[in-house]
């Protein structure tokens, strides 16, 4: 996967890449990542990279050619590249979309500023825009970073075993079931002791039942599109019951 970041701030990215699981994927070449610094790309002295708004109001908007002769500046791998503007009105990221997103070769990711880029960016240079969330940020840098870390988590052979970020919460449409490593006890809490058993069987039932338990509590709207075996609704009706018991 390469990933490429067009921002004013490709600073923000240097401690952010060199550590944890993308830091590791990109030192074993699994995962490449190209920093386009947009202000090479603007015109005059004062290389600025965004102007005032026609039509009046507050801010300043990112000026539509020094991003335009950014994009042009990366090197297309494979035609299997997707522009992606970082923008509050994108599609909100999900797990989901992070899957759809891992299978293309290069990820191109526009990071807006201020009152975010001239409309015609959005009209000429976008194949998909992006939130993080319901929310604004100032920058589209740490959209970019999610995007990145989100990502990497699903190329094989990132997180070492196959297998390990299919229990993670979200992957089978339930959150993950509670964690626990030594001390055996804690502020007087204990372990449970099914984990300390060695029956694999026992294990994997209290987990799943854990894990629809706290589905089921924290992010009820999850279980309708879970994929739910009529194990688990078993489980979840015996939950049920208890909930209601004395
Ligand atoms: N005026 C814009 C609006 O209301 O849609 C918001 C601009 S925001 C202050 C500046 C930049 O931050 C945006 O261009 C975008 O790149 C980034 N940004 C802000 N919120 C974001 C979010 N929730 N997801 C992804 N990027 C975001």
């Amino acid at each position: 996967m390469k990933f490429d970041v067009l921002t004013i701030f490709p600073e923000m990215f240097s401690s952010f890449l060199r550590f944890g699981v993308l830091g590791r994927a990109i030192e074993n070449e699994l995962v490449d990542v190209g920093l386009v610094n947009i202000r090479d790309f603007a015109k005059g002295a004062h290389k600025t990279t965004d102007d005032r708004p026609y039509g009046g109001g507050e801010g300043m908007v990112m000026k539509a050619g020094p991003i335009h002769r950014a994009l042009n500046s990366v090197e297309r791998v494979n035609g299997r590249s997707l522009v992606a503007l970082l923008c509050p009105q994108g599609k909100r990221l999900d797990q989901p979309t992070a899957w759809e997103l891992s299978n293309w070769d290069q990820l191109i990711l526009i990071c807006g500023r201020y009152e975010g880029v001239d409309e015609r960016i959005r009209l000429t240079s976008i194949d998909r825009e992006l939130s993080i969330g319901d929310y604004v940020l100032s920058g589209g840098e740490l959209g970019a970073m999610v995007l990145m870390e989100v990502i990497s988590r699903l190329i094989p052979g990132v997180l070492g075993g196959e297998r390990s970020n299919i229990e993670d919460s979200f992957e089978e449409g339930l959150l993950e079931y509670p964690q626990y490593t030594r001390p055996r006890v804690f502020q007087e809490k204990e372990v449970p002791p099914v984990l300390l058993s060695g029956d694999h069987e026992k294990i994997r039932l209290w987990r799943r039942r854990a894990s629809l338990k706290r589905t089921a509590l924290k992010r009820p709207d999850l279980l309708a599109n879970a994929g739910l075996t009529s194990e688990d609704e078993r489980i979840l009706q015996e939950i049920k019951k208890d909930s209601e018991g004395p």
